[in-house]
């Protein structure tokens, strides 16, 4: 996409730089403006600096459509943005009579006393239209500069949304980017390692390329964004459709979900659609997994019981693992592993049963067991197996959450009959 479609947004206000108030205002109109077809490029967060901000618009007029600011249109000496904006466009402030006449009203309807000051928000850089604002005292401006639509908006963002909805999209909709339709799909994907995703992506994850591809990472969760640009609606969603398909063919055991992020829901979803009962087992993740799985409303259908067995022998007296083998493998071993799935599904009297038990760190890690090693044990039906992993992360936090999603994969893939070796 070229320069017809970038569109800058910079936020005003020292509040905003000194990190006293977060700048929720340019994520909101990034993604209005994405939804249109243009491209949100930059952001820039700037304090109430009159120079700085008329440099930044000039600046960004050169190789942006639209530069969108907010905030700075109150009546106050720290309100700049008019100011700015005529200095970078070389204008006058000009008054508006309409505006000065509304603003004095509605002083007076409130019995309230117009000062000098509030004579301020009556002033415009000269040919900008100006932008009603039906939320407060503050009006915004359009104004054309060079091949720049530069539009300011009021800060608070009770006054901006209604804005960026009434004034700022009709107008973005008439000068919009030919090919405007914009169609989006997610997948979301667990058991494979960002950088095998990113190869298998390719080409579709560089800059410019339509779909473009997206990829988050989350404890082990790959969340893929395919945004497509077309001329039509139907156009950008069948582009948008098929790269997604071919990505989610290309990764069928992977692929958990289409629209839900959260591997707990997932499971959650598929356990009380099959009626299956589980049970839990944890050692490293001391509850953390039963956490996560009761997190799902409505569980309480096929979830009644966990274990937190943290020390060896809890695992004998609560889950019957035998002591033998926890002298014989140790606690983070296949074996154990088994033994904890098996002993908590027949104890719940549960159809699946997951089991956990690891090496979080920082300490007891040894060459053979080192930290980040973690043994899964799945019981299904009478049927155990244990699938290791050994997650690279360092922090005991993370392991534990990858633990967790791990787990919570496995149970998803043992319903669905999936060999869990294809998550590695
Ligand atoms: P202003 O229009 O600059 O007088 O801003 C008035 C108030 O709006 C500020 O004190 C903030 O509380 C809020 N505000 C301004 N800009 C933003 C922004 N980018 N995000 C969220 N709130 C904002
Ligand atoms: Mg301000």
């Amino acid at each position: 996409m070229g320069t017809a479609s970038r569109v800058a947004i910079v936020s005003t206000g020292d509040e905003l730089v000194l990190g006293t108030t977060l700048d929720t205002n340019a994520g909101a109109i990034a993604r209005t403006l994405a939804a249109l077809g243009y491209e949100p490029a930059s952001f820039l967060v700037l304090g109430d600096d009159e120079e700085a901000l008329a440099d930044a618009v000039t600046r960004l007029s050169a190789d942006h459509a639209a530069i969108v600011i907010t905030g700075g249109l109150g009546p106050t000496l720290d309100d700049v943005t008019r100011h700015a904006v005529a200095r970078a466009a070389g204008v006058v402030l000009v008054q508006d009579a309409r505006v000065l006449a509304e603003l004095r009203a509605l002083f007076a309807s409130r019995g309230r006393t117009f000062l000098p000051a509030n004579e301020r928000q009556a002033l415009f850089p000269a040919g900008s239209t100006v932008l009603d604002n039906p939320g407060g005292t503050a009006p915004g401006f359009a104004l054309a500069l060079g091949g720049a639509l530069v539009v300011a908006l009021p800060g608070p963002p009770r006054e901006m949304l209604p804005m960026l909805e009434g004034e700022l999209v009709p107008r973005l909709l008439r000068n919009a980017p030919r090919a405007h339709a914009v169609a989006a799909r997610a997948l979301h994907l667990f058991g494979l390692a960002e950088s095998a995703l990113a190869e298998e992506l390719g080409a579709a994850m560089h800059r410019g390329a339509n779909p473009l591809v997206g990829v988050t990472a989350k404890d082990g969760v790959l969340s893929v964004t395919v945004r497509a640009t077309a001329a039509t609606a139907a156009e950008a969603e069948a582009l948008a459709g098929g790269h997604a398909d071919a990505l989610a063919r290309r990764f069928p055991a992977q692929l958990f979900s289409r629209d839900e992020p959260d591997l707990a829901r997932v499971l959650g979803a598929e356990l009380r659609a099959r009626r299956v009962s589980i049970a839990l087992a944890e050692s490293c993740t001391g509850g953390l997994l039963a956490a996560r799985l009761t997190s799902v409303p409505g569980i309480s259908a096929v979830f009644g019981r966990g274990w937190v067995t943290y020390a060896n022998a809890a695992k004998v007296e609560e889950l019957g693992v035998p002591a033998e083998l926890l002298e014989r493998h140790g606690a983070v071993s296949g074996a154990v592993a088994c033994a904890m799935a098996a002993g908590a599904a027949r104890r719940a009297n549960a159809r699946l049963a997951l089991a956990i038990t690891g090496v979080a760190g920082p300490d007891g890690g040894t060459p053979e067991k080192p930290v980040g090693l973690v043994w899964f044990g799945v019981a299904i039906d009478g049927v155990v197996h244990a699938e290791e992993r050994r997650f690279v992360a360092r922090e005991r936090e993370l392991i534990r959450a990858l633990a967790v999603n791990t787990a919570l994969d496995l149970g998803r893939r043992a319903l669905s009959g999936l060999s869990g070796d294809a998550a590695r």
